[in-house]
């Protein structure tokens, strides 16, 4: 046993209570671990399946109550305030800690962080004004992409600059808060990699996998990729060194860019389980939610390999209401997050369907 184990029957706290809570919580409980959700919303995904206190995070009171009743804290969500990480690690491990928060959270302390250990992203450079913007636009060039340095996610808090007049006033659009502007990446595709790493140092990836987002927000995930393998062995390489480098314990999604000419830029990082990773829960032999579990209770990291081919689509807003279509097909394998609520652009659930040929159609080894 890897020294400073917590075994099962242990209490996992999770700071958020969305679906990736919902679903850490649920992998969890089959291993035998109990989990305590702090999330500030009542009735949140992960509420239904896990004990939950509702307060905000900057309850000290009620972030040292959790801090007590649990063994070690993970997240599920980047945005948590610094300080109350902080605050709960001085009585119990934060796994990823406050360190690798703080860098995930800015996309400016990100792409440096990035860039100094040698992982190539999209040219960028720090924007705080408009004239800051202008002056990188004259580097950079047009196209380029402004995105909020800090808070952005599917797309929020990010402007497409195609032209000057795009360029024109776009810093108060955002917000008037501090910016990266990136070089436009006309890409051949979207490809993100998982990583775990362990108590031990050990250090495990699950394949890159293939991301086709619409309106901004992740649309279809295919694996396996549909790229070489040497593209496949670079971006596990990227992965694996940004892992390293971040003296990092817990699941990491790096996010690429393979452009056309074979090169893989990264474009963030999120230190959490995640969205592309979700075909794992039915494809692969461990799951994203169990690798995390695994890596944060000091457990022998679980084997990664793919074990179908498979697509997982998100189903958004109103898409959930095909649930009854989705249960008919075979194949199709059905996860809701249980919101109340459907909103425009809102993950009400996913559907991962398996491409792989039943037992019985498989040749068996004597054939082979
Ligand atoms: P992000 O919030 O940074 O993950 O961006 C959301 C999506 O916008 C990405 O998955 C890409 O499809 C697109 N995007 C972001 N940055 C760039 C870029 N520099 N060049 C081209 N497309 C981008």
């Amino acid at each position: 046993m890897i020294d400073g184990t917590l075994p099962p029957g242990s209490t996992i706290g999770i700071l958020g209570g969305g679906q990736l809570g919902r679903m850490l919580a649920i992998a969890a409980a089959r291993l035998g671990y109990r989990c305590h959700i702090f999330e500030p919303q009542i009735d949140c995904p992960a509420s239904h399946v896990a004990q939950h206190t509702a307060a905000g995070y900057d309850d000290t009171a009620a972030l040292d109550a959790f801090a007590k009743s649990v063994d070690v804290v993970t997240l599920e969500f980047e945005n948590v305030p610094i300080a109350a990480v902080q605050r709960l690690a001085e009585t119990v491990p934060v796994r990823p800690g406050a360190s690798a928060l703080a860098i995930a959270q800015d996309r400016v302390t990100e792409k440096s962080f990035l860039n100094k250990a040698g992982i190539e992203t999209a040219p960028w450079a720090a924007v705080q004004s408009q004239s800051d913007l202008d002056t990188a636009l004259q580097s950079i060039g047009l196209p380029g992409v402004l995105k909020t340095a800090r808070l952005g996610y599917d797309g929020k808090g990010q402007a497409t600059l195609r032209n000057a007049a795009d360029a024109t006033g776009a810093y108060e659009k955002l917000g008037s808060v501090p910016c990266v502007l990136e070089g436009f990446v006309d890409f051949a595709l979207e490809i993100s990699v998982l990583a775990a790493r362990g108590l031990d140092g050990s250090i495990a990836c699950f394949e890159p996998v293939e991301n086709i987002h619409r309106d901004h927000i992740l649309h279809r995930t295919l694996v396996p990729a549909r790229i070489d393998a040497t593209v496949a062995q670079r971006a596990t390489q990227i992965a694996t060194q940004t892992i390293e480098a971040l003296d990092y314990i817990g699941l990491l999604a790096v996010e690429m860019f393979v452009c056309r000419d074979g090169r893989v830029l990264v474009n963030e990082m999120a230190p959490r389980p995640h969205n592309s990773g979700h075909w794992s829960i039915d494809g692969a032999a461990t799951c994203q939610f169990e690798q995390t579990v695994r890596a944060i209770c000091g457990l022998p990291l679980g084997d990664t390999t793919r074990i179908s081919d498979c697509e997982m689509r998100n189903l958004i807003g109103d898409e959930a209401n095909d649930w009854p279509e989705i249960l008919a097909q075979p194949g199709a394998r059905l996860h809701l997050y249980g919101k109340a609520e459907s909103r425009p652009g809102r993950k009400m659930g996913h559907v991962t369907t398996l491409h792989r040929p039943a037992l019985t159609e498989r040749p068996s080894k004597s054939q082979s």
